[in-house]
């Protein structure tokens, strides 16, 4: 029986979670037939807004202060090793994904004989030109302004105008006029007129938008953190200060963790209810969530297990039973940036990774390395190029890989995200980007089934940059040992 006691004060946590999200499909399947209203929805989902609110709270603290001390506590040539390591595993990665990505599209075929069109529903997206997003990209990196960087990113945004022109020109007379007074002007074949032309024009305005400049406070919060490690004995203050901040971030997330089960089973609870009937996953809409999530299960279940088998010759699903409070909370919040907390306490306290290693790529790969959203950019272009009879050659397939990536990085770790950077990769080959409307009836889901993929891809190439980086984690500690010793 002690044994029985322990596991279940060890899995306590994971144990409720499991249990709030089993509690949560049964309640939302239950209230359905019910048919409450939007505001009734609202007010029964609000203890899972609340744990979304719990949790965005601690992540602007928690990717500064984790970065500025993981970063400080390395010297420049470990951390310098070690973000090549993490960038070449969220390339290969995120490559890899997209590749599944399209071969399962091209399989499956979702959207061919598509002369009737799948249910698209109304609402069009402003066009955006690809070179503007990439720009984007690179501005957000540098934001201006810091304090705005934690609640707004830089946004080309088009403007429809609309100007109204005078031109003049020459009417025959005889048209224009009505027949009595034609005597009086009979001299005049023609006279001058004029009228007023109405012309629309998109144009590109400098904006900013709503959201999280998360990669801008990465950029910075590495620079500064590689600055304060550098300056010896003078930067102390400054990184006992961002080491001190982090450490009682952790301890608030030990607290929210405890809500996380009720917050997740009213998220859940709520979706089912709101959510449209499930008939609108028929056919090739129907078709098309299938390539998604075999792609996701294929790349999460497979593809990244296995690599981290390869490098590191330890169990990898021994690594995501560690990691599933973390899973279901990427499930229910569908953002990795809310659930980098809860990544966080599971990496470290479950699957004993090094701090300095979390703290280091964890907000980095919550931030721009997005293997799921990757994989769905490429799976929904290529889909909608079905739907539009286009058959796309093997550049077009190129650079919609290319785009899929740039789009992921630019996707925010926030719900659905990865549709407004789908875009980007629309336009790049020439697709209509009206036609994200036909996607958007079954984002929400896939939007949590790619986010989990999301975080297990983070979660992963933490073990693995640690387990790469032993050899510089080992010496660094040699050097503070030996340091304490002299003093
Ligand atoms: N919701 C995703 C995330 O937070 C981004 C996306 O929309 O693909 O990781």
């Amino acid at each position: 029986r002690d044994s029985v006691k322990t596991f279940l004060r060890r899995n306590a946590f994971v144990i409720f979670t499991v249990a709030a999200v089993a509690l949560g499909v049964v309640l939302g399947f239950a209230l359905r037939p019910h048919n409450l209203s939007i505001r009734q929805v609202k007010y029964f989902s609000f203890p899972g807004e609340l744990l979304m609110r719990m949790l965005q709270m601690l992540v602007l603290p928690l990717i500064v202060s984790s970065l500025v001390t993981g970063i400080s506590s390395l010297d420049s040539k470990a951390s310098g090793k070690m973000g090549i390591r993490a960038i070449v595993y969220y390339m290969v990665t995120t490559l890899i994904a997209v590749f599944i990505g399209i071969v399962m599209v091209i399989i499956i075929r979702p959207g061919k004989g598509s002369r009737d069109r799948p249910v698209a529903s109304s609402g069009s997206i402003e066009p955006v030109q690809a070179t503007d997003a990439f720009l984007d990209l690179i501005r957000n990196m540098f934001p201006p302004n810091l304090v705005e960087a934690c609640f707004k990113q830089y946004k080309t945004l088009y403007k429809k105008t609309v100007l109204t022109k005078n031109v003049t020109i020459l009417v025959n007379a005889t048209d224009s006029i009505n027949s009595t007074d034609l005597s009086q002007i009979s001299n005049f074949s023609t006279i001058l007129q004029t009228i007023q032309e109405t012309v629309e024009e998109v144009v590109p305005v400098s904006g900013s938008s709503n959201g999280v400049n998360a990669l801008g406070l990465v950029v910075f919060s590495m620079c500064f953190g590689l600055v304060i490690g550098n300056m010896k004995q003078q930067g102390q203050a400054l990184r006992d200060f961002f080491d001190c901040l982090n450490e009682a971030i952790m301890r608030l997330v030990a607290i929210i963790i405890w809500y996380a089960p009720v917050g997740i089973l009213f998220l859940i609870a709520g979706k089912i209810v709101e959510m449209k009937d499930l008939a609108q996953m028929g056919g090739q809409l129907g078709m098309y969530t299938v390539s998604v999530v075999v792609g996701l299960l294929i790349h999460g279940l497979f593809v990244l297990p296995l690599l981290f088998f390869v490098v590191t010759k330890k169990n990898p699903f021994t690594f995501i039973a560690g990691l599933l409070q973390a899973l279901i909370t990427a499930l229910g919040t569908s953002s990795s940036s809310a659930t980098l907390p809860i990544t966080f306490r599971c990496l470290e306290e479950n699957n004993h990774v090094d701090k300095r290693v979390t703290r280091f790529v964890l907000p980095v790969g919550a931030t721009i390395n997005m293997d799921g959203t990757a994989l769905y950019e490429a799976v929904a272009a290529i889909f909608i190029a079905q739907v539009n009879d286009m058959d796309l050659n093997f550049g077009q397939i190129l650079t919609i890989s290319i785009t899929a990536t740039a789009a992921s990085i630019g996707a925010a770790g926030i719900p659905q995200a990865g549709l407004v950077t789908m875009v980007i990769v629309l336009t790049s080959v020439g697709l209509p980007t009206e036609d994200i409307t036909l996607i958007i009836a079954v984002d929400w889901f896939l939007d949590r089934l790619r986010t989990t993929t999301n975080v297990l891809g983070d979660s992963f190439g933490a073990g693995i940059v640690e387990h790469l980086s032993r050899q510089e984690l080992q010496n660094q500690e040699v050097e503070i040992n030996n340091s304490v010793i002299e003093e």
